[in-house]
């Protein structure tokens, strides 16, 4: 079944980092052989974070959308793309300020690491998704940016599933205000490799150390591919055999659930003693 280049020897690996829609869950629902993954994360002592593109969930929304379907993960175990962008915004002009469109996720990841809010001459204009955006803050915003404020997008994420259809997610709603401006925003979330580099320093992992696993190659593959980890695309999500065809990379390794890389590394442990 393995498409990839080669096999992963998941006991050496030290580091995990995974993508969480269609890796742990597709909508509500756990998928196959999830908590028997996070039962040998924790039994093996592996050092992990599960990662979504979303900046709006605070790692703590996060753990109990996770414990309402039977999961327990620690808060310290999650990684978005609002921790992302203020650890970069930390790292590029520490103690800056900002005019934020998004949600708790993004607004406590910017507080936590000393941003200040700002909505008159703010260093940078940050937007994630969210209910707070409409045409009076893209207005805002769009001004600022004109008057010097550098323009950041918590993720590239052109949509994302809901309900009945898709809703625009960040880039689309990043886009009125790079048109109206005639500036280029920069995107900190997946598939920008930052945010595996960054995920790789939060696990004290070496990226030779680490293994990427997630559901998209155009955004999970490329970005641990680019980082220098070995990656794994589940076929849980929205890939399938086909997919892999029409990308010029491929990844390490190709299973079908999160459940297989257990089941791997038991069977190769029990096979060694
Ligand atoms: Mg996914």
């Amino acid at each position: 079944m393995n498409m990839g280049k080669s096999v992963i020897d998941f006991n050496e690996k030290k580091g995990f980092i995974c993508d969480m829609d269609g890796v742990i869950y597709h909508g509500n629902q756990i998928l196959p052989g999830v908590p028997e993954f996070i039962q040998w994360l924790h039994d093996e002592k592996k050092e992990y974070l599960f990662l979504t593109n979303n900046s709006g969930y605070t790692p703590r929304e996060l753990n109990q959308k996770l414990a309402r379907m039977g999961l327990d993960v620690p808060e310290e175990h999650f990684y978005t793309s609002a921790l992302a962008t203020a650890a970069f915004l930390k790292e590029q002009a520490a103690g800056c300020s900002a005019f934020v469109i998004g949600e708790a996720g993004l607004l406590n990841a910017l507080y936590d690491v000393g941003i200040t809010m700002n909505d008159v001459n703010p260093d940078y204009v940050v937007v994630g998704e969210g209910r707070s955006y409409s045409l009076d803050t893209l207005t805002k915003a769009t001004n600022l940016v004109l008057k010097g404020a550098k323009l950041i997008g918590a993720n590239s994420d052109v949509s994302g599933p809901i309900e009945n259809g898709i809703a625009p997610a960040c880039r689309a709603l990043v886009a009125p205000i790079e048109m109206a401006t005639g500036t280029q925003a920069y995107f900190c979330g997946k598939p920008n490799p930052l945010m595996m580099r960054t995920g790789l320093n939060m696990l004290g992992c070496h990226s030779a150390e680490a293994v990427m696993v997630g559901d998209r190659m155009d955004t999970d593959v490329i970005s641990g591919m680019e980082s220098g980890m070995s990656t794994v695309l589940v076929l849980s999500g929205c890939s399938t055999k086909d997919t892999l065809k029409t990308y010029a990379y491929r990844p390490t390794m190709v299973l079908n659930g999160v459940g297989d890389i257990a089941a791997m590394a038991s069977s190769k442990e029990n096979s060694t003693r």
